[in-house]
């Protein structure tokens, strides 16, 4: 055992790294008695809960998956040797229903529960019901559970235990008089959070005491709304922070140890987007000192288990405190097994079966650097909007020693508004921080998906940003690089570049679905009869020698949310198998394109003797065929009219038209699908610019539908508990 990191090390110096094959040996392999787990039921869906199954599979333990109506066909069901249905869609009638998860575990002799993240796994009762039916609950004890579920409780806990806090007030006393006293005292800006909070909701900056009461009593309401509970700490609000989070592992025999720490920093609406390990820019020292108060984090509440200890790091005076407890495994706990090596969901199973640690504090090894990106779908100009839709397209890299992609849903699989809107995780592992980085940029460049609104694009400009390449991470690195990282519409020098590479991808994109067509037409199947059947009649399939035709798309800039901008190709087929191809909205030269298809999606393209590999996505949807093209680091998104055959004669006459909206003017209409929780206001009530209307809520994300300008609500066509789709009406204001 005490050889571990250096056979680690070896391991290192070894042509191939093998995360994840190395693996320490556990001591009672051999002494497995009969208590051993032997099926575990998993409750909980999405990549999570096909990880744990992956495991379990490993270990040679048989798995359960549960699945709402919403689920039947999902891959966590696909992944497992049997499952279970528990009800419909919305999670608190399945995912979160303790009873018909128990019943579960019961019909198919499961004899533990693992339950992943969200969900039931920070439900005191719910390990507590486990307990009780005699099944082994994978995660800590329900004691543990309970004492850091409540933010006030915890810290009372933590101060006594001697470990770092944020000054605040978490005392029980809720009074409104005595709140404000309290937050006067700390000094503003004052963060109010709801004490049995979590996913960053109910959060309030009050930035000046006349601000207080409001916030105050909107964060009571949210909470009790959200959590149940409408208890509320005062926290001194930290302006340039870091977030530092330690992982730490503890069995029943009161072994407790830290697995380094992850830097969580870059986040978006409170929630974490990119993690890292270890944390760049800290010393030895500061890490060390980090990890030690983890551990007395742990210790101080019994804890057994995967845990994780969130520290915020002050940058300006360099300061560490706690700020909660997560009594569970962690979304971004892969970069941790990346830099140790280690299969965490192996742990948690053999602690949970009574097993003690493998390996003692200074046997834990550290390697290299990892970065997690989390791909959701969701809508980034639109302020990161979850999104829903069909995953008509869906690659990624191949997955290898160095890299891990955490997925849950397969192509043609739908991202509904009923859970959380995680496509996949991308894991990467490097020797050092700029390698993991550099392949962490190639592996998104690599991830293709077309059919909903996706982070994709952002993430690779965070990633090549230069403060994220330095390191230079705080909480507020999206909102402070802003005008880096979004493309201002207003800026027209970026804009005409951006519009020069939509225009060359067009014209690689046409010569691709013409090849496409074509293809399909000689093999005689479906999907040949496309906008350049002209061409094709057969015999010979070019009718034309030199046939000239144009191609009306839209492009689809993700950033733009004035909606998609024409883009028209003069295209002219040469005898010798290439086109010519010209946008007509610009200057750009004509370009000299032919595309061989290699595969369904793939193509090789020679644009004017260079030739590069292309990935194409079609798919239709409401008449309009959506073309999604990767080559490069590169990926555009037109749209294409249905129906529409153009040729020399009747070009002028059709003029394609993409004003899909056929809701009045003015109309407000819902920004994301959702369901309406609460109508604010009655049809016909007068109403101020801004004010409030309606809340819609999807995938643990509320949203406010504010009123765009001062007059009367008029035509409010929802009602709370209604479903709305993306773009459906809501109202409309009358002056
Ligand atoms: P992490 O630090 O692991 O990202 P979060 O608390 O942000 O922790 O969320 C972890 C997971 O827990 C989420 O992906 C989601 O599935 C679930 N979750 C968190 N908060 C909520 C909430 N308020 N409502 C429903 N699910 C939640
Ligand atoms: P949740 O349970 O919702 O995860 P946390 O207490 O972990 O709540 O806080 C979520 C995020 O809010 C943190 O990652 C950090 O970005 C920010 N945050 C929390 N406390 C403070 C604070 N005192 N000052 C500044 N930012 C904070
Ligand atoms: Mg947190």
């Amino acid at each position: 055992m005490a050889s571990l990191a250096a056979v680690f090390r070896r391991k290192l110096s070894g042509k191939v790294f093998h995360v994840h094959v190395m693996r320490v040996r556990w001591f009672s392999d051999s002494a497995s008695g009969s208590n051993r787990i032997e099926k575990i039921l998993v409750a909980n869906r999405g990549e999570i809960a096909c990880r744990i199954m992956r495991t379990a599979k490993r270990l040679g333990i048989r798995t359960v998956a549960v699945y709402s109506d919403a689920d039947r066909h999902a891959l966590h069901v696909k992944s497992a040797d049997e499952a279970v249905h528990i009800g419909p869609p919305p999670a608190r009638l399945s995912y979160l229903s303790a009873s018909s998860i128990l019943d579960a575990a019961a019909r198919t002799g499961a004899q533990a529960i693992h339950p992943g993240y969200g969900f039931l796994s920070e439900s005191a009762e719910f390990a507590q019901l486990c307990e009780d039916k005699g099944l082994i609950f994978i995660g800590p004890p329900s004691s543990a559970i309970r004492d850091m579920g409540d933010k006030s409780a915890s810290k009372r806990i933590m101060g006594a235990a001697g470990v770092p806090l944020v000054p605040g007030y978490h005392g029980s006393e809720q009074d409104i008089e005595v709140m404000k006293l309290e937050a006067d005292k700390i000094g503003y800006p004052v963060l109010i959070k709801p004490t049995h909070g979590g996913g960053g909701k109910g959060m309030r900056i009050v930035q000046s005491p006349d601000e207080f009461v409001e916030s105050f009593l909107g964060a009571q309401r949210e909470a009790a709304a959200s959590f149940g509970v409408n208890t509320i700490l005062l926290e001194k609000y930290i302006t340039q922070p870091r977030h530092i989070e330690v992982q730490i592992f503890g069995d029943k025999h009161e072994n407790v140890l830290h697995l380094y720490e992850r830097d969580c920093s870059v986040q978006r609406r409170h929630q974490k987007i990119i993690e890292e390990a270890p944390a760049p820019n800290i010393s030895d020292d500061f890490r060390y000192h980090l990890g030690q108060a983890a551990v007395s984090a742990a210790r101080a509440v019994g804890y057994h288990n995967a845990g994780t200890v969130e520290f915020i790091v002050d940058t300006t005076s360099g300061q560490f405190y706690f700020m909660e407890m997560n009594t569970r495994l962690q979304v971004e706990h892969p970069v941790t097994e990346m830099i140790v090596g280690q299969d965490l969901v192996e742990w948690q199973i053999r602690v949970a079966n009574g097993e003690p640690l493998p390996i003692s504090q200074s046997q834990v090894p550290l390697s290299g650097h990892a970065f997690e990106a989390r791909i959701y779908a969701e809508n980034v100009p639109k302020g990161f909007l979850p999104a829903t839709g069909v995953l008509h397209h869906y690659r990624h890299v191949p997955v290898s020693s160095t890299v891990r992609v955490e997925t849950g849903v397969e192509q043609g699989d739908t991202v509904s508004m009923h859970y959380d809107p995680m496509i996949a995780k991308l894991v990467v592992w490097g020797e050092n921080r700029a390698a993991a980085l550099v392949k962490l940029k190639d592996c998104l460049s690599k991830f293709q998906v077309a059919g909903l609104p996706t982070n994709v694009s952002f993430l690779q400009k965070l990633a090549s940003h230069w403060a994220f390449q330095d390191g230079k991470v705080e909480t507020h690195f999206i909102e402070h690089f802003k005008d880096d990282l979004f493309i201002d519409p207003d800026n027209l020098v970026l804009e005409k570049e951006a519009y020069d590479a939509a225009r060359f991808s067009a014209a690689l994109a046409a010569a691709c679905v013409i090849e496409k067509e074509h293809s399909a037409r000689k093999e005689n199947i479906p999907g040949g009869n496309g906008l350049f059947s002209i061409w094709y009649s057969s015999p010979p399939f070019r009718v034309h020698h030199c046939a000239s035709s144009t191609m009306e798309l839209e492009w689809d800039n993700e950033y733009d949310i004035s909606g998609s901008k024409p883009l028209t190709l003069s295209i002219t087929y040469k005898q010798d198998g290439s086109y010519c191809i010209e946008s007509k909205e610009n200057s750009y030269p004509a370009l000299e394109v032919r595309a061989t298809k290699l595969g369904n999606n793939d193509f090789r393209v020679e644009v004017d003797g260079v030739i590069m590999n292309v990935r194409l996505a079609v798919y239709s949807k409401d008449q309009i065929k959506h073309i999604h093209i990767w080559h490069g680091s590169q990926h555009h998104h037109f749209k294409q009219r249905i129906g529409l055959e153009l040729s020399d004669e009747d070009e002028s006459q059709h003029k394609p038209s993409f004003e899909t909206s056929s809701h009045p003017k003015g109309t407000v209409v819902a920004p994301m699908a959702g369901l309406v929780v609460k109508v604010l206001v009655k049809d016909g009530t007068k109403v101020e610019g801004g004010q409030p209307i309606l809340v819609l809520e999807a995938m643990k994300m509320e949203h406010v539908v504010k009123a765009p300008s001062a007059g009367y609500v008029h035509g409010l066509q929802v009602t709370t508990g209604q479903q709305v789709s993306d773009g459906g009406a809501l109202f409309r204001i009358k002056e």
